[in-house]
């Protein structure tokens, strides 16, 4: 029988506890390096310039678009899709978006993840469904899944991984076990550990992978040793699940963020990804996210992909019935648009290159000040996250003397440090570490 007393109480979310106490610090230096979001170098929030744009537009009000040419005394506009919907339906509804939501939505998200001359497209391999951010995508592709999933129904996740990836399929039902993938002595990869594990799993077991700018370590495989990753998963059958958070925001080019992905696809793995637009839009309490199914080249492919599509229908039926809208419009329009497009690929810029400038600062920096240990790993470490090797004591320490804030295992945000904090932050981790 249900009892509510028998409830237990759970923990906090350590993330969101730590954001907590850092809201509540009234010390006017402290710094927040806990959270995986950016902030620009006033430690701000940042809207992108490109998003702003299209909330202007799809707010109705409409924004002059830049003229591109003046010809001959008149001015040339570019004609956009952006242009299209402010002229066909300046006043947008709010009537409920299809079950697998919007397809002008998906169907760009899936060329932006597969690269958008990848053949699994034209040969109707690939079936998307819109989720609520990557968090939705990944608990719905865990939960296909569950239910369909005829090999061994065990995830295996890299050792740390996103701490969210444990929960999420284990409330499906989904066992979670760990491969070895941060090396503490390099502060890199692990891979003999990793390989040695993959290789020991039992066979076609579900096996989540990390497309690029792994949380938390910032550490990744090299296109090589992707290579023999995506060899060792053939040889055990297993079934590759790819978790991209960050295409974009890690190298600032989305076509280099997304060359695991596509190199499994042209492989002719059968897997699924779950995608977030989170980072890489700066939409992150808009839950703008996709999951997509590719299967691999057959005669019946095509057939395959109907029947999942049905499947996955039904489970997003009883979940959520269908994905909000916001965030997707303004996602579609960008990625419907060469112009706007554009435009975001010049905002991801800014925020992967601020980014690696702050891993050059802080290593030059912490090198300077002859800080124990070696720091290489900070401009090896690649996207948001960097794994310092700080320890529990030592994160502890930072916090309570000088009011920095980080998870436990020593991550840090690189896009919470900026040009006027950097050098407090360094001198801070100097004097713990010695
Ligand atoms: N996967 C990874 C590896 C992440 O780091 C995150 C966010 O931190 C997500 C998925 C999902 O984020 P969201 O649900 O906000 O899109």
């Amino acid at each position: 029988n249900f009892s509510a007393e028998a409830v237990p109480q759970a923990p906090e979310d350590p993330l969101f506890g730590l954001v907590r106490a850092f809201k509540a610090d009234q010390h006017p230096t402290k710094v927040d390096v806990s959270v995986g979001a950016y902030r620009d170098n006033t430690a701000k929030p940042w809207v992108l310039p490109v998003v702003k744009k299209v909330r202007t537009l799809l707010s109705g009000i409409g924004f002059p678009l830049a003229p591109l040419l003046h010809v001959c005394g008149h001015t040339v506009y570019a004609i956009s899709v952006a242009d299209e919907i402010l002229r066909n339906d300046p006043n947008l509804d709010h009537e409920y978006a299809p079950i697998a939501g919007i397809a002008s939505f998906t169907s760009k998200a899936a060329e932006l993840i597969l690269g958008s001359g990848s053949p699994a497209i034209p040969e109707k391999r690939v079936t998307s469904v819109q989720t609520i951010s990557g968090t939705g995508a990944v608990h719905l592709g865990a939960l296909f899944l569950s239910r369909f999933f005829t090999g061994t129904k065990k995830v295996y996740v890299s050792n740390p991984t996103w701490v969210n990836h444990n929960q999420i399929f284990s409330n499906v039902g989904i066992p979670v076990a760990q491969y070895p993938y941060f090396s503490k002595q390099t502060k890199g990869l692990d891979f003999d550990g990793m390989k040695a594990a993959l290789a020991e799993a039992p066979e076609r077991s579900i096996i989540l992978l990390h497309a690029c700018a792994h949380n938390p370590t910032g550490v990744d495989p090299t296109l090589d040793q992707w290579k023999e990753i995506a060899t060792l998963i053939r040889q055990k059958n297993h079934f590759p699940f790819f978790d991209t958070a960050y295409q974009g925001f890690a190298t600032g080019d989305l076509k280099k963020d997304n060359a695991a992905v596509r190199y499994f696809v042209e492989q002719g793995f059968e897997l699924v990804i779950a995608q977030s637009f989170a980072k890489n839009f700066g939409l992150y309490g808009e839950r703008a996210g996709c999951f997509h199914f590719v299967t691999s080249p057959a005669p019946d492919a095509s057939e395959t992909v109907t029947r999942v599509a049905s499947q996955l229908a039904i489970l997003q039926r009883s979940e959520i019935s269908n994905p909000p809208l916001y965030g997707a419009r303004i996602v579609s329009t960008v990625l419907n648009d060469p112009q706007l497009f554009a435009e975001w690929e010049e905002n991801l810029r800014t925020m992967s290159g601020r980014i690696i400038e702050m891993r050059k600062v802080l290593r030059a920096k912490l090198e300077e000040l002859g800080t124990p240990g070696t720091w290489n790993h900070i401009t090896d470490q690649i996207g948001m996250f960097s794994f310092t090797g700080l320890t529990e004591p030592q994160v502890l320490k930072i916090r309570e003397e000088a009011h920095v804030y980080m998870t436990k295992n020593g991550r840090i945000s690189m896009a919470g440090l900026n040009t006027n904090n950097i050098d407090y932050f360094a001198k801070a981790v100097d004097k713990v570490v010695r």
